[in-house]
């Protein structure tokens, strides 16, 4: 099947082709009968052609399956094998169709259909592995009634919905709630369950559960308190209840996404939900808090209501990721998640949106729908939402997303259905915000300002750069929070969200005393790149006196990069005034601890690398770090005489709790910490590490010393004490490279590579080592290529063993054409090597090929 000629362009899918499909599937009814290199798959599915459908053909999507026999109402019939499925002559009336496959789990490890993962059976179905499982219309506007029948001998075999009953050797399972294949999931495995229960909002009891290998029990508490949080907050802030007796969560090593949101059978990468304080740190806990709180959350923003087709995917996964920070506001710290979430929106969704990958939130055509799986999609999605709630008010948001929940439950939905009830719901029209939707790049906002006899002008221009396929850009809604300061620091106009909706646009502020220090983009109330002309003395001021502490942080980290960028270009020494403000800031005890600690926390190497590009500079990678090292060293000599204090006073004592106020102080002290062991040879770091009784201090303490090459003891120790416990050991993997100097990085990756327990086959020890190389910019762009090189190698050899993980790790080319040209020439080589490739799957085929054009 689908033995395209090999690197033959594979087929275009595009949004304007969609149709719908021609027959309602009225039931569905499977059987599994499990093994690992032969599971038989029987189905029985009741269609009922639509009398209004444009085309009757009965086309049913299929891959890698093995068919054994067909039949039409109980009469063997010849289905003809096409090009990704089959079709069959079928009567016009409503019919029951049923298949026999074989399939072969064990040598699934692309990780899509039915797969197994250390002896344990488990699918992922989205976006198309469903068609891996048995013949269907495999597209998310079929939605049905799913009643399975597992038959197998392993201990706990488990499937969507309700248990219905189960005997020696088999279980049964019927989700009552019409969905399309891509929420189906079955799990089948020798596995323990954390329990746990919820009392719903109007009375109903859930049981829910965390299944884990035997071994991981003691990892599972954490998961499950986030569980019942999310639940909670659903009902109190969305009015949203869950909607079956039982919740299920399954943790599995092998798996290509961070998780699943599978009606009632969530599968996880458990590094997504195994937590403890011995073994994951802050960022773990908030993560895994976060993603289970979203894949909860989809229970109704994806699966209740779900999309038409995956051109739509921002509808359910802007939504959800929106509602999860939301949720993570409300749980930790409003400002610091809003900082948390822009700067991962500049280090991944800007480059994308501004290189050779650009798509809009909504994209009108794709070869492999795996591909859009993107911080564009995602991010920029949830920040798409979250400017439409800016426009539309609290109140009006609220009153749409009731209407959302209305209107179209148990419907498969577009973009245009969404806008359509806030359009309804608030009387506003949406036509120029949609763009938002269909327009890649991000847009540039140039600020300009006037101020005469007490009247202050500000005038904004917009315009967005071409992106592939769209030279021109249309002026977009843009929400611009403005605030004003005196120049004494006291707020003279509250934050006012300002409309955009021209290329060039003024706003007026009268009866004003004296010039203010404007305060723009508020909250970062829109993706957008600020531009304007400004001092370093003015970032200084906000940073020491905006009253919005978004913009307080953003103040910071403008002069932060300033002054990098000025080190690289000019070879400068860090400005006085800077490290004195910073000086400063660190010092004032009255200051949050996780504010401190992101402003003490500088801009990436890549951000840098980007501003330069942006300002039409070629970046150079060894400058860029060099800067980064001399800054580094200079701000811990003028910390000298306060650094052993501030250890000190953030040094968190007592029992470990994973919540916001300890994860603040941890962070601000790991801070601390590694500037420290500039200075006193590693002693306190390791004496730190010696002492810690939980992960996240005893990886900031290896971390630090290992940046100063003096750690090689203690990662050692951190080897032997962790070597049987995966999700540790990524951490080790990744850290080696992560502190690598710039012209070792390559190598260090590629020992590790040869290492007994690097797998190609397990993505999260995969990402570990690869993503890290690629995260390590001065050693990934080092001038010898080295970095290039391994990193294509590798692609290389994964693409045949897991197309979909490889295809994403391809991003990390993405920026190529920032440099100079001796590396684009090695790029584009690199790029060229893989492209070449013999059976190169659709997946990387595409992503090098785009990258390739631009
Ligand atoms: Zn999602």
């Amino acid at each position: 099947m689908n033995d395209a000629a090999p690197n033959a362009a594979p087929q275009t899918f595009y949004l304007k082709d969609y149709k719908p499909f021609g027959y309602e599937v009225e039931s569905v009814k499977l059987t599994f009968q499990l093994s690992p290199n032969a599971t038989k798959v029987h189905s029985a599915i009741r269609f009922t052609p639509k009398a209004d459908a444009e085309d009757n053909r009965f086309f049913l999507h299929g891959e890698q399956l093995s068919l054994i026999s067909a039949k039409i109402d109980g009469t063997p019939v010849t289905a003809r094998l096409v090009d990704g499925g089959l079709e069959c002559d079928v009567p016009r009336r409503s019919f029951l169709w049923e298949a026999e496959v074989e399939i072969d789990p064990a040598a699934d490890t692309a990780l899509e259909g039915l797969y197994m993962s250390n002896g344990m059976y488990c699918t992922q179905c989205e976006a198309e592995g469903f068609r891996k499982i048995t013949y269907y219309p495999d597209r998310p506007d079929v939605m049905s009634t799913f009643t399975v029948r597992i038959e197998g001998n392993e201990p706990v075999m488990l499937s969507n919905g309700n248990p219905t009953g189960a005997g020696e050797g088999w279980a049964e399972w019927h989700d009552p709630w019409p969905k399309p294949a891509y929420l189906f999931a079955l799990v089948a495995g020798d596995l323990v369950n954390h329990p746990g229960s919820f009392t719903t909002k109007s009375g109903k009891d859930v049981e829910l559960n965390i299944w884990v290998r035997p071994g991981d029990e003691g990892k599972c508490a954490f998961g499950m308190e986030a569980l019942k949080k999310s639940m909670k907050w659903d009902e109190d802030v969305y009015g949203l209840e869950y909607d079956l007796d039982l919740f299920n969560i399954v943790a599995v090593d092998d798996f290509n996404m961070g998780a699943m949101e599978n009606k009632g059978l969530n599968i996880f990468n458990s590094s997504c939900v195994l937590a403890s304080p011995e073994t994951s740190t802050d960022a773990n806990f908030e993560r895994i808090e976060a993603i289970i709180a979203h894949e909860y959350f989809h229970n109704w923003t994806g699966n209740r209501i779900t999309c038409r087709d995956w051109f739509q995917l921002c509808l359910k996964e802007g939504l959800t990721v929106f509602r999860d920070a939301q949720f993570t506001a409300d749980m930790r710290s409003e400002p610091v998640k809003r900082i948390e979430d822009v700067i991962a929106l500049r280090a991944r969704q800007f480059p994308e949106d501004g290189g050779p990958l650009a798509h809009p939130p909504r994209p009108e055509e794709f070869q492999e729908i795996n591909n859009f799986y993107t911080a564009t999609v995602y991010e920029k999605g949830a920040e798409v939402i979250g400017m439409l709630k800016r426009l539309v008010g609290d109140d009006n948001y609220y009153k749409a997303l009731n209407l959302y929940f209305e209107r179209h439950d148990g419907q498969a939905c577009t973009i245009e259905d969404w806008l359509k009830v806030f359009e309804d719901a608030t009387g506003r029209d949406l036509s120029q915000f949609k763009l938002w939707y269909s327009q890649a790049g991000t847009p540039r906002v140039k600020v300009s300002e006037e101020y005469a006899d007490g009247t202050y002008t500000l005038t904004f221009e917009q315009s967005t750069p071409p992106t592939p396929g769209q030279p021109e850009k249309a002026p977009r809604v843009i929400p611009m929070a403005v605030g004003l300061l005196s120049p004494n620091g006291d707020e003279v106009r509250a934050t006012e969200v300002l409309e955009l909706t021209e290329a060039k646009q003024s706003f007026t502020f009268d009866g004003l005393a004296s010039k203010p220090v404007p305060s723009i983009l508020r909250e970062f109330s829109a993706p957008v790149i600020l531009e304007r002309e400004t001092t370093n003395s003015e970032r200084a001021f906000l940073l020491a006196h905006d009253t919005d502490p978004f913009n307080r942080w953003e103040a910071g980290n403008a002069l932060a990069k300033e002054v990098r960028v000025a080190m690289v270009l000019d070879g400068t020494a860090p400005d006085a005034a800077y490290l004195d403000a910073l000086e400063k800031l660190v010092r004032d005890d009255e200051q949050d601890p996780a504010f401190r600690a992101l402003v003490l926390s500088p801009p990436s190497q890549s951000d840098i690398a980007q501003t330069l590009h942006e300002r039409g500079h070629t970046p150079d990678p060894q400058k860029i770090y060099d800067a980064a090292e001399t800054f580094t060293q200079t701000l811990a000599q003028q910390l000298e005489t306060s650094l052993p204090r501030l250890y000190a006073a953030t040094t968190v004592e007592g029992p470990y709790v994973p919540d916001a106020d300890g994860a603040g102080k941890r962070a601000l002290n790991s801070r601390i910490l590694s500037l420290l062991t500039r200075l006193d040879g590693g002693e306190q770091a390791a004496r730190q590490y010696a002492s810690a009784d939980n992960m996240t201090q005893q990886y900031a303490a290896l971390a630090a010393l290992m940046k100063a090459e003096k750690g090689e003891a203690q990662s050692q120790a951190f080897f032997e004490q962790w070597q049987d416990d995966r999700l540790v050991m990524d951490k080790w993997f990744a850290l080696q490279i992560a502190c690598a100097a710039p012209e070792a990085t390559a190598a260090t990756a590629k020992e590790l590579t040869q290492h007994p327990l690097f797998s190609m086959k397990n993505p999260n020890r995969f990402r570990a080592v690869m993503g890290a190389l690629a995260g390590n910019h001065a050693g990934f762009h080092h001038a010898s290529g080295a970095g290039y090189q391994l990193l294509a190698e590798n692609l290389i050899a994964l693409d045949s063993v897991n197309p979909q993980t490889t295809a994403r790790m391809c991003a990390a080319f993405q920026t190529w054409k920032r440099y100079d040209s001796k590396r684009q020439a090695q790029i584009q080589t690199e790029l060229e090597r893989i492209l070449a490739t013999s059976g190169l799957s659709r997946d990387t085929h595409e992503m090098v090929s785009r990258m390739l054009s631009a």
